[in-house]
C-alpha cells in the first residue's frame, strides 16, 4: 500500500474567476441535473488524485459555486436563486450521484449547513458580509467538537466575552470538516457572563488575527474532505458576530445540524445509486456454478438490500428536509432518523458491494475506499448513539400525555 502523504499545509489554491451564475441547472433526460453531469465530467476524474493528496478539490468547489450551487434555496433578495432548501439538497445529491466521491460531498454538506444557518438565523450584517463570499466560492465550516469531546456539545469550553467593541473568543475546536482550508466558520461557544443559559454561536473569519489551524488530520477514509483543529486565541469579533441570540445557541444549533443530518441521508442514497447499477452489471457478467452470480438468491438478497437502503435513506431524508422547510416540530427527529438509517445502511451496503466482488472487492481500490469512507459517516454529523438519543428525546418531548 502506498502510504498516503498527508500535507502539513492544506491546499489553498485560489479558484478561478467567478462567472455569472446559472441559478438552477436544468434536469437532464436521464433524471440527473447539470450538477450530476459536472460531477461526472469534472469531480470524478479528479477524485483519485485529491484522495491520494488528501486535499479538498478547490477547483471543482469553485466551479460549483460558479454554476450557482450555493444560490439554491437562498432568497432572491439575498442574492440567491430562490426556491427552498430542498432545491439545494437535491443539487448536492446530484453531485453525490455523479462524483463517486463521498468525501467531497461531505465537505459540501458542512458548507451547506452554514449557508442555510446564515439565511435562517442571520442578521443584516451576516447577510451583507458573510453570506455573499460563501455563495461565490469561499469555504465554510461548522465547529462544535472540542478535544475533550463532541457528543456533549453543551460542555463546550470555548468562551466568548463582550468587549467595548464587540466580542473576544478563545478556545480549541477539533476534527472540523474543511477547517484546514475554510474561510469562515460557525463556532459553538459559551458566554459565562450570561449565566446558566449561555451557549452561543459565533461567526468567525478564519483569516483573523488569533486564529490558527492545525494540519489536516490523517483519516481512515473521506480523505478528500480535510478535517482539522481550529485554535482561537483572543480573537476579536464584530459586535454582530453572534448568530441568533446570545445564550440561545443550542436551539439554533439543533436547527442547523438537522439540515446536515438529513443531507447525509440524501447524499448516501444518491451516492449508492450508481454503485448499485455497477454491481448489478458485474453480477450479470460474473459466473459461478454455471450461471451469473445474480441468479443466486443470496446474491439477489445483497443487491436488494442496497436498493432498500437507497429508498429508505432518500425517503427519510426528504421527509426531514420537508419538515424543516415547513417548520414541523418533529423535523429534528426526522433528520436524525435520516442520518441514522443512511449511515448505518451505507456501512452495510459498502460491505455488500465488497462481498459481491469476492476477492477483487477486498483488493485496495474503489470498493475498499467506499468501505473506509462509509465508516466515517457513523461518526461525522453525530454518532448513531446520539441520533438515537435525539430521536428518543424528541419522541418524549412531543408526547401529549
Ligand atoms: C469525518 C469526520 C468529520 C467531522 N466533522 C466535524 C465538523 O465539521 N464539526 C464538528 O464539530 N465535528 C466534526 N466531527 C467530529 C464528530 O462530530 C465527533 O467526533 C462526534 O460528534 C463524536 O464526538 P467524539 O469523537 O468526541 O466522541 P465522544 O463524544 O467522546 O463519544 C465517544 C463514544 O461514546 C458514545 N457516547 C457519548 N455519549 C453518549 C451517550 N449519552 N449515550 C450513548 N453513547 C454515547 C459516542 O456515541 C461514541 O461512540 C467530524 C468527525 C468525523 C469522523
Amino acid at each position: 500500500m502506498t502510504a498516503p502523504t498527508a500535507p502539513t499545509a492544506p491546499t489553498t489554491a485560489p479558484a478561478g474567476p467567478t462567472t455569472t451564475p446559472d441559478p438552477a441547472p436544468p434536469r437532464t433526460p436521464s433524471g440527473g441535473s447539470a450538477f450530476t453531469e459536472f460531477a461526472r465530467t469534472h469531480i470524478a476524474p479528479r477524485a483519485d488524485t485529491a484522495y491520494e493528496a488528501e486535499v479538498l478539490d478547490r477547483l471543482s468547489w469553485q466551479r460549483l459555486a460558479d454554476l450557482g450551487l450555493w444560490r439554491l434555496g437562498v432568497p432572491e433578495h439575498l442574492g440567491g436563486a430562490g426556491g427552498t432548501w430542498r432545491d439545494l439538497a437535491e443539487g448536492i445529491a446530484d453531485i453525490a450521484r455523479g462524483s463517486d466521491d463521498l468525501g467531497f460531498t461531505l465537505s459540501l454538506i458542512a458548507h451547506a449547513g452554514l449557508v442555510r444557518a446564515l439565511v435562517e438565523h442571520g442578521n443584516e450584517h451576516h447577510h451583507r458580509t458573510v453570506l455573499p463570499p460563501l455563495m461565490k466560492g469561499a469555504v465554510g465550516a461548522t465547529a462544535l467538537t472540542e478535544p475533550h469531546g463532541g457528543s456533549d456539545v453543551a460542555r463546550t469550553r470555548t468562551v466568548g466575552e463582550r468587549t467595548p467593541d464587540g466580542w473576544r473568543l478563545s478556545g480549541t475546536k477539533d476534527h472540523i470538516t474543511n477547517a484546514p482550508v475554510a474561510d469562515r466558520a460557525l463556532i459553538l461557544g459559551r458566554v459565562p457572563a450570561l449565566g446558566r443559559r449561555d451557549i452561543s454561536l459565533f461567526l468567525v473569519n478564519l483569516h483573523s488575527p488569533g486564529v490558527r489551524r492545525g494540519p489536516a488530520e490523517q483519516l481512515l477514509g473521506l480523505r478528500t474532505s480535510p478535517t482539522g483543529a481550529i485554535h482561537l486565541r483572543d480573537v476579536l469579533l464584530h459586535p454582530d458576530a453572534v448568530l441568533g441570540e446570545p445564550g440561545d445557541g443550542l436551539r439554533t444549533l439543533y436547527d442547523v445540524i438537522s439540515f446536515d443530518r438529513a443531507l447525509y441521508g440524501l447524499v448516501i442514497a444518491a451516492f449508492l445509486e450508481p454503485q448499485l447499477d455497477r454491481v448489478i452489471d458485474f453480477a450479470r457478467r460474473r459466473e459461478a456454478f454455471g450461471v451469473p452470480i445474480l441468479d443466486h438468491q443470496y446474491v439477489q438478497g445483497r443487491v436488494t438490500d442496497i436498493r432498500v437502503t437507497v429508498e429508505v435513506a432518500r425517503a427519510t431524508a426528504l421527509a426531514g428536509i420537508d419538515a424543516l422547510v415547513a417548520g414541523d416540530p418533529e423535523a429534528s427527529l426526522r433528520c436524525s432518523v435520516a442520518k441514522l438509517v443512511g449511515s448505518e445502511g451505507l456501512v452495510e451496503a459498502a460491505q455488500d458491494l465488497m462481498r459481491l466482488h469476492g476477492h477483487a472487492g477486498f483488493m485496495r481500490g474503489p470498493l475498499t475506499r467506499i468501505v473506509q469512507d462509509a465508516l466515517g459517516t457513523l461518526i461525522a454529523g453525530g454518532t448513531s448513539e446520539m441520533q438515537r438519543k435525539n430521536i428518543l428525546n424528541q419522541m418524549l418531548a412531543h408526547r401529549t400525555d
